[in-house]
């Protein structure tokens, strides 16, 4: 019979969670004492996120290195949607004593493949039992000498740009809710984001007034900056071309794609507001900022305001 967590232990976990950890780079005392102790460039920037089984994953709908990737994207994307440079993540892990020992390992393999691609460290955590799997990552980060990008920033001509996909996520959990793998693309966007890892301290640089990562869908997202800047935002449709696998879905379930781009959530892409010819490379336009307008702080598409088919609010 395989291993299971509560043979392995809380302690042989942990042991495996600083196996091959290094110090260096921003870390002074890396897993291993009470604390973990980092040297920061600026300011410190920090966020949390959780998974919970059933909730936010299911087990077959998603691997157990998925699951661990998505635990540190999510958390870092939401550094990066400051303007940071992400440093270091911590983890806690709570599951059932008889989740099989591989199920866990794996997941920490997932967790520390996300760390490499993000370029941040594993600095320590802690594991627990409880009833169903959670998964919760603490992100840290540094401004480098810039100021952090808030939501509030956002100017009257300033420019939208887009920073990775649109409504993959989304495309692809309906996927899974209707029993189908594929397109394979879209399930693997849903089962792991990859946030644009690096490009939220370049849109500081290049002087972003305003950014946020997209976790709830473009006009949900962009809602909460026209709301805490007091400006309109209208988006370009024509400069929101769905991509390949979210037009198969849109088609085969016969929904406009359109939908998905701009109510999809959990792609972490990034969304930014930057000063008329300030837009870096890499950045698509998808809109610009202007004065609120009689329907008050809020997101319009072509100018109007964007009316889904009923009962299409949310996934
Ligand atoms: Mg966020």
């Amino acid at each position: 019979m395989s291993q299971t967590l509560a043979e392995l232990g809380e302690f042989g976990l942990i042991e495996r969670l600083r196996a091959d950890q290094e110090n260096g780079g921003p870390v002074w005392i890396g897993p291993g004492d009470d604390a973990a102790v980092l040297s920061i460039d600026g300011r410190a920037v920090s966020a949390l996120d959780q998974l919970v089984e059933g909730v936010h994953f299911r087990r077959d709908w998603s691997g157990p290195v998925e699951v661990g990737r998505k635990a540190v994207a999510v958390a870092v994307a939401d550094i990066e949607a400051m303007g940071a440079r992400p440093l270091a993540v911590l983890v806690g892990l709570a599951a059932p004593g008889d989740l099989p020992a591989s199920w866990a390992l794996d997941c920490l393999a997932g967790l520390r493949q996300e760390c490499a691609t993000a370029s941040v460290q594993l600095i320590g955590g802690d594991v627990s039992a409880a009833e169903r799997i959670h998964l919760a990552v603490t992100a840290l980060g540094e401004t480098r000498g810039q100021e952090p990008v808030q939501r509030s920033g956002a100017t009257v001509g300033d420019l939208v740009a887009l920073r990775g996909r649109l409504g993959w996520a989304a495309a692809g959990l309906v996927v899974l809710t209707r029993g189908f793998r594929s397109p394979r693309a879209a399930v693997q966007a849903h089962q792991c984001p990859t946030p644009p890892y690096g490009a939220g301290a370049e849109a500081a640089m290049f002087g972003a007034t305003a950014m946020i990562d997209l976790s709830d869908g473009l006009l949900a997202d962009l809602g909460h900056v026209a709301r805490a800047s007091g400006v309109g935002i209208d988006l370009d449709s024509r400069a929101l071309g769905p991509g390949e696998p979210v037009r198969a879905v849109a088609q085969a379930i016969g929904r406009d794609p359109l939908e998905f781009v701009l109510s999809g959530g959990e792609d972490h892409a990034l969304v930014a507001t930057f000063p008329f010819g300030q837009v870096p490379q890499g950045w698509d336009v998808i809109g610009r900022v202007e004065a609120v307008g009689p329907l008050g702080p809020t997101v319009l598409v072509d100018g109007r305001a964007w009316s889904g088919p009923a009962g299409w609010t949310h996934f």
